[in-house]
């Protein structure tokens, strides 16, 4: 069986604890879209990682690890992070690369860099880690797959060039910073080259005998649907489709084949990057919550950038899950509400003096208002807690209360950082 865990908003959601878990009963992990500008953090017996490439089932010594078509590979920091984890005591991970990945490029980062520079104050809030220009030269038809490593070297080193040529233009004219050196280029590839070789695979063939032998596949999505370039709030989205739809294409499988889709919603919310987000709060009552919030506070995986905070939006959150096809939701990271007294909760947008419960296009997203319901706080700390019943009354109604509201299943509630702290509900 096929089962995707994605998120239902801005990513952050504990989309990596909840794979970390389910890695135990499956037997390959793969990894379908997005490349290394968002992080999943990890708390597990060999500590607490943060994987920026990996797929988060690198833990688990019976486990196969799989980069998909779909991801911006970046082979240096997919190395690194091997090291890192093996480094710390972990059993060298099996990992494979589609021959159909396409690669970040060194210019790639440079020119995300560079537009942010221009851009200046109406930046994306990009992580410059070269996932939209990578994006972009994919689409263009620009872009290195990684079979082509293995091909001519001197068509690889012709197409180099060209590329280079079309990319100086930019570099020059409109960013003013050194132009590319085309040989400095080819080298690296054939440094990526050695890097990756052990693992190149025919991803998508190699999928289709696992299902054929019955094995059990999960498909691990990256950031949430809101940053979907689709279905999100676009133009402060992602560049690759963060939907468990697009598992099917960026892993290489039939789209039947994905049975359950798990989808990954935090108690309240959290964002990175520029965009609207109707029920953010600031000033002391959002440091409290950024502070207390994960595992060690809501700071960015990959770039340590401090998050923007918000109570949890029953809107977003309906969307999302219904976006990406939901049949279970994850309720993640419930203990941190433990110390307020009262729990806001948005369940409305007021645009122009009416209110909706359905999320509109970025254009209305911009004027909405929040409408907020409070709830009743619990007063204490979940953790340790196994069983459903065994939570507080008010835990439990503010669990009921976004179900119903969100109108999906919660199946599993995550009331801790490690992979045990977990309560599984019979729905
Ligand atoms: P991802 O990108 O969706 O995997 O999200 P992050 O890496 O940002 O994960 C969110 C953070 O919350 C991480 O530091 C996790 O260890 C932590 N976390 C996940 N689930 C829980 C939970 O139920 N409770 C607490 N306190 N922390 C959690």
């Amino acid at each position: 069986m096929v089962r995707a865990i994605v998120g239902a908003n801005w990513g952050d959601e504990g989309k990596g604890k909840i794979t970390d878990m389910l890695s135990k009963e499956s037997d390959i992990i793969v990894r379908f879209q997005g490349g290394a500008n968002a992080g999943h953090t990890i708390v597990n017996d060999y500590g607490k990682f943060a994987l920026h490439t990996l797929p988060s089932g690198v833990f688990y010594s019976h486990t196969t690890s799989i980069l998909g078509n779909g991801v911006a590979l970046n082979i240096p920091v997919l190395f690194q992070e091997i090291k890192e984890v093996v480094g710390r005591g972990v059993p060298q991970p099996k990992i494979l690369v589609s021959d159909r990945a396409q690669m970040v490029m060194p210019y790639h980062i440079l020119l995300d860099a560079y537009e942010e520079e221009r851009l200046a104050g109406k930046s994306f809030g990009s992580t410059k880690s070269g996932i939209a220009p990578f994006y972009s030269d994919k689409y263009a038809k620009i872009g290195f797959q990684v079979s082509e490593l293995f091909g001519s070297e001197e068509t690889l080193r012709d197409k180099v060039d060209q590329v280079c040529e079309m990319k100086n233009v930019l570099i020059e004219h409109l960013y003013h910073k050194p132009a590319l050196e085309p040989e400095k280029i080819f080298q690296e590839l054939m440094s990526y080259k050695e890097m990756v070789a052990p693992y190149v695979c025919d991803v998508s063939a190699y999928l289709y005998q696992a299902l054929k032998e019955g094995k059990e596949i999960l498909l691990e999505g990256q950031l949430g649907s809101l940053k979907d370039p689709d279905h999100g709030i676009y133009p402060m989205v992602t560049s690759s489709p963060t939907l468990a739809g697009y598992g099917a294409i960026g892993a290489g499988i039939p789209p039947y084949e994905i049975q359950k889709i798990i989808t990954v919603v935090k108690a309240y919310s959290s964002a990175v990057g520029a965009g609207a987000f109707v029920s953010e709060i600031f000033g002391a009552e959002a440091d409290e919550l950024r502070k207390r919030g994960g595992d060690g506070g809501e700071y960015g995986a990959t770039t340590g950038r401090p998050r923007r905070m918000g109570w949890f939006d029953t809107v977003a959150s309906k969307y999302g899950c219904r976006i990406q096809g939901t049949t279970d939701v994850a309720f993640t990271v419930l203990d941190v509400l433990g110390y307020l007294d009262e729990i806001p909760v948005c369940t409305g947008y007021e645009i122009d003096g009416e209110v909706t419960t359905e999320f509109p296009v970025t254009s209305r997203l911009e004027r909405a208002k929040p409408v907020l319901e409070v709830l009743p706080g619990w007063k204490c700390d979940i953790r340790g807690i196994r069983k459903y019943e065994d939570l507080p009354e008010n835990c439990r109604r503010y669990v009921e209360f976004v179900e119903e509201k969100i109108g999906f299943p919660i199946t599993m509630v995550s009331n801790g950082p490690g992979r045990e702290d977990i309560i599984y509900r019979n729905r």
